[in-house]
């Protein structure tokens, strides 16, 4: 290292040569800077300038700060580039400090560690996880929730952490070197000395999964029994649950519109919650529905048992609505940085919460909001260190140093007061000065009166300034009563914090009554709001009265058509009809009731009979993923075969125009040979949507399938979508009428029109959709091909005014022709 360096930077790079991986945040007054090649990476992703720090100085370095009070956003935006982040923080007061102040690494923080969880997405849950080979574990250290599944197979796992996306995934060295099933994932390596099953909160061995993630927390948290490393980790099954693809995730548009947004989502209409917590626990309810009739049953009744009172129902929101986000709110103190108001403000929540009909309210825990709203001041200041939090009359001691600090003028008046009496020199003064500290002045006049206990301490010209025993003990207790009071506050505060840690889980399990209560009205809210029905199970039946779309439905301007779905397991809908019809909608809003029954939730029609699917694949709408080398047809066959794989009697399968991205022909045998499979083989639920009007002939070749189509209206070319379920095949394909509503330009769709009717008058072509059955298509190379020309010399002969032509004129109209086509 450089001789030449200051002693901070020998401070700073002892600091950094420990954390070479991570970007690390020195403190140095109001700021914390960023040195060196971190302050290159940092500089960009921060929006902020790129500077110097000595420059010209043989130890020249490109520095970047942020100021200290708003480093939680800048973190985020540094772990969201996939950085780790140490931050590197004064330890000491720099009034104390001798010589350089003393700073040390107080937190190293990760994507699934933030500084702040506040600046967290509050409807979504920010989960580390970790694998071994039978387990994939969670855990989110912002609100505490941990608990893992068995996996049976690699895919399994995989399909878990997608549906979970969690923002970090911590791998053993080994697991790291193999590590392409988890590309594009933020990882992190990390080697548990202790790996291997240990005891679980209910007397259960916890997997190496849950270990390594409990070691890789306490290791960033710096303090090996951190409250976070000592998390209980609930196991969860997953065959108890309706398992739901990203896939389906993505196609129902679950929890993002097809532009990755919030707004539209499935989620944003349902969530009626009054907390993040109730929403995020809502949200894991739709990623993993259930098929275990006895839970849904009981999640129904509840549900139910509020939308019969609706006054209570609406009382409970409001009492939900104040509680905030308890779980987030109870985290934050297990951060050794939190601060006063954090603990005010989870007194608040937790407060809010015990006014709830819990099952774990308890006497301790409203004792604890009793100490703290006793304790903390009305309105802290935002630095513990500069104390000035905790009320007087909490400690004597502290009182006393209080009344030290704050009340030092009126013990020096009267002391002044007191020593003016016994000497009778009435002019007597207690003088405070920065070097000498505080003495009595007395006047050269009266020096002859001054009582032998004063002790000369400085001569000026006119007057002896002398010490007492009182005055130097009190000057003592006054210069020394602001830090040790500070020290005093600090302690109480650290106490306090810790008295509310060593309830942990019993807040978080109020915490989570809370979210369950909140989640359970939000659904009981939506149900009244939106004329949701609860839902029955049937092992065999699939029917739906007046079944609506629940987003769609709020969407629109115009009034939803409701419709009936009537079904038995194992059909097949068949569903033509043109585009724009409602087709789409119609299959998505039997997905969409079948996860929120499946959830526990109403749904939206007047009647439900629903059986219980343990799968439901989808295959919708055109995708490509260039991304990683593949085509839209490519995604839609791998999808489609990862699907045809998967589907079993027990699923709930949706296609949506499979076959559209190739030649008509490839296209439609590959549709009928999918659909053939997933009939005969899979013997899975299916609608099918499709374009291709040959797919009804099926309709006879098997008996579960049935034709439907959605309604129109058709006045002379006028089209009108009626979008109700009708039984039988669409009559006719209506695309370019579609096309021209849309707006495609006049001259395009009346070319179209032209093409197609030559199509069909040859019967021959690409849309043959009404071909006789066994006549050969024409191939495409022969279709007569479009001569402007000559559609210019007839539009000119259609408009020609035959009773005010002269035979002379019409001799020179076939002149002009003749000439025109010679050219
Ligand atoms: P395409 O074949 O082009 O995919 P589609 O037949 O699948 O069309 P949808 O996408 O389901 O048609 O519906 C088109 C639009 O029609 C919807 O966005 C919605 O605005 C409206 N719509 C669908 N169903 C209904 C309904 N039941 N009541 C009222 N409006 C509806």
């Amino acid at each position: 290292m450089n001789q030449k360096l200051t002693p901070l930077m020998r401070q700073y790079w002892d600091v950094k040569s420990a954390h070479t991986d991570k970007i690390v945040l020195f403190r140095m007054g109001d700021f914390f800077e960023i040195f060196h090649d971190d302050a290159l990476v940092a500089a960009p992703i921060l929006g902020i300038a790129l500077t110097k720090r000595n420059q010209k100085a043989a130890d020249e370095t490109p520095m970047c700060g942020v100021p200290h009070h708003s480093i939680g956003a800048h973190i985020n935006k540094l772990l969201r580039a996939v950085r780790k982040v140490a931050i590197c923080d004064q330890i000491e007061d720099p009034k104390d400090a001798k010589g350089i102040v003393k700073r040390a690494v107080t937190r190293i923080l990760s994507p699934g560690m933030v500084y702040d969880p506040d600046t967290l997405d509050q409807l979504a849950p920010n989960f580390i996880a970790a694998i071994d080979d039978g387990h994939v574990a969670f855990t989110d250290t912002s609100t505490g929730e941990s608990f893992y599944f068995e996996t049976a197979t690699p895919f399994e796992r995989s399909r878990v952490l997608e549906v979970l996306r969690p923002s970090e995934i911590v791998l053993s060295s080994e697991q790291m070197s193999n590590a392409e099933e988890f590309a594009g994932a933020h990882l992190s390596a990390y080697d548990d000395k202790g790996e291997g099953f240990q005891e679980g909160a209910a007397n259960e061995e916890l997997p190496p999964a849950c270990t390594r993630l409990r070691g890789y927390v306490s290791s960033l948290e710096l303090s090996p029994g951190s409250p976070r490393s000592q998390l209980a980790f609930e196991k969860r099954g997953l065959a108890t649950r309706l398992e739901l693809t990203q896939n389906t995730i993505r196609h129902l548009e679950l929890f993002e519109n097809t532009r990755g947004l919030p707004q539209g989502s499935f989620f944003q209409v349902l969530n009626k919650t009054k907390t993040p917590g109730g929403s995020r626990l809502l949200r894991t309810w739709i990623a993993f529905p259930l098929c275990d009739q006895k839970q849904i049953e009981a999640r129904l009744d509840d549900v139910e048992s509020w939308i019969n009172r609706p006054d209570e129902l609406r009382e409970v929101r409001t009492k939900l609505a104040a509680i905030g986000d308890l779980e987030r709110r109870t985290m934050k103190l297990s951060n050794p940085n939190c601060n006063a108001r954090d603990l005010q403000s989870f007194c608040q929540s937790l407060g809010a919460a015990l006014e709830l009909p819990l099952p774990g309210r308890s006497d301790n825990l409203s004792q604890i909001c009793n100490i703290i709203a006793r304790t903390i001041v009305d309105e802290p200041p935002a630095a513990v260190r500069d104390g000035h939090i905790i009320k007087r009359g909490v400690s004597p001691e502290l009182d006393q140093l209080i009344t030290l600090s704050e009340d030092s003028q009126t013990l020096l008046a009267q002391l002044e007061a007191r020593e003016r009496q016994r000497t009778g020199i009435t002019s007597l003064k207690i003088r405070y000065n920065n070097v000498f500290g505080y003495s009595i002045e007395v006047t050269n006049t009266h020096k002859t009166k001054v009582p032998p206990d004063y002790r000369r301490k400085q001569t000026l010209a006119t007057a002896e300034r002398y010490l007492t025993d009182e005055l130097e003990s009190l000057e003592k207790r006054i210069l020394s009563a602001r830090s040790q009071r500070v020290d005093l506050e600090l302690q109480l505060f650290e106490d306090l914090r810790q008295k509310v840690l060593a309830e942990l889980s019993l807040i978080l399990k109020v915490a989570r009554e809370s979210n369950q209560l909140d989640a359970i009205t939000g659904l009981a809210w939506v149900a009244i709001e939106s004329g949701f029905c609860r839902p029955r199970f049937h092992s065999g039946a699939l029917t739906l009265e007046s079944s609506r779309h629940p987003v769609v439905e709020r969407l629109l301007t115009q009034p939803f058509v409701a419709n009936d779905i009537r079904m038995n397991v194992g059909d097949c809908m068949l569903l033509t009809g043109p585009n724009m019809a409602g087709k789409s909608t119609l299959m998505r809003q039997v997905a969409l009731t079948v996860v929120l029954a499946q959830m526990g939730s109403f749904v939206p029609a007047k009647q439900a009979v629903l059986p219980l699917f343990t799968k439901i694949l989808t295959r919708i709408g055109a995708s490509d993923s260039l991304s990683e080398g593949l085509s839209t047809f490519m995604v839609e066959m791998k999808e489609t075969a990862e699907l045809i794989q998967e589907a079993d009697s027990r699923s709930l399968v949706i296609l949506d125009e499979v076959g559209r991205g190739t030649s008509t022909y490839d296209g439609m045998s590959l549709a009928q040979a999918i659909l053939e499979h997933l009939i005969a083989k899979n013997r899975a639920t299916i609608f099918f949507a499709t374009h291709y009007h040959e797919l009804t002939q099926l309709e006879g070749a098997y008996p579960n399938v049935a034709n439907h189509h959605m309604g129109i209206r058709d006045r002379s070319g006028q089209l009108s979508f009626l979008y109700t379920l009708m039984k039988g095949p669409a009559n006719k394909s209506y695309g370019i009428h579609v096309a021209k509503l849309a707006g495609l330009p006049p001259a395009v769709v009346a070319r179209a029109e032209r093409i197609l009717t030559g199509i069909e008058r040859n019967q021959r072509g690409q849309l043959s959709l009404f071909q006789a059955p066994g006549e050969a298509p024409v191939p495409e190379e022969t279709l007569p091909e479009p001569n402007p020309e000559f559609e210019r010399l007839v539009s000119e002969l259609k408009r020609l005014p035959i009773e005010s032509t002269t035979p002379l004129d019409a001799l020179k109209f076939v002149a002009k022709w003749q000439h025109d086509l010679r050219d």
